[in-house]
């Protein structure tokens, strides 16, 4: 006898943040894996899914690849109904962190999505020390103010990007 597996939940994952931090690329990584993978252009963003076995669910990842210059219009199909938003900076570049405190966390609040599972990204990890513009701490303080989760990534070197996305999927199914 074969028990059914119960369907994995679905879970909307938004990632945003300012052009050119690597969203795109983190998104890429992340669903590159299969098994499954689809594509889907929908009104306000770009949509693939990749389903997980631990935990069971079914990340749709949306991205803002090139609206950015019109997200005020799409931001209401963009963020509505989503679980989880990454907000991404680049870590050799500091008005990319700027905008996370002057832009970003407002957006994202301003979806009024209750609930919604906010992860600070610090994303390019990989660049030289010289080229650092933002320092790991700086990122752990502002996480640690807003009491959210932190991490850096690196999208080229494939680093801890299956851990950004898991740790929003983890917390959302943890609140229920
Ligand atoms: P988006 O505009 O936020 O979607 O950014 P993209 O994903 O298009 O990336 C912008 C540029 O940054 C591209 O040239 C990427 O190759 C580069 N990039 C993305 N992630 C990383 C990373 O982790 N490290 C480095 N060094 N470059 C990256």
């Amino acid at each position: 006898l074969k028990l059914p597996l119960p369907a994995p939940q679905q879970l909307k994952v938004c990632v945003v943040g300012d052009a050119g931090v690597g969203k795109t690329t983190l998104a890429d990584v992340f669903l590159q894996h299969p098994p499954k993978q689809r594509y889907r252009i929908v009104t306000g963003g770009v949509v693939m899914s990749r389903t997980l076995e631990d935990p069971p669910v079914t990340c749709q990842v949306w991205g803002m690849a090139g609206v950015e210059r019109w997200r005020e219009r799409i931001l209401p199909h963009f963020l509505r109904g989503a679980h989880s938003a990454l907000i991404v900076y680049d870590v050799s570049n500091r008005a990319s962190f700027e905008s996370v405190m002057t832009h970003w966390l407002d957006f994202v609040e301003s979806s009024g999505q209750e609930g919604l599972v906010k992860v600070l990204v610090g994303n390019k990890m990989d660049v030289d020390p010289e080229s650092r513009a933002v320092l790991t701490q700086e990122g752990e303080e502002l996480a640690e103010t807003l009491a959210i989760p932190f991490l850096e990534t690196s999208a080229k070197l494939e680093l801890n990007v299956d851990h950004a996305f898991l740790l929003g999927a983890k917390q959302v199914l943890a609140a229920g």
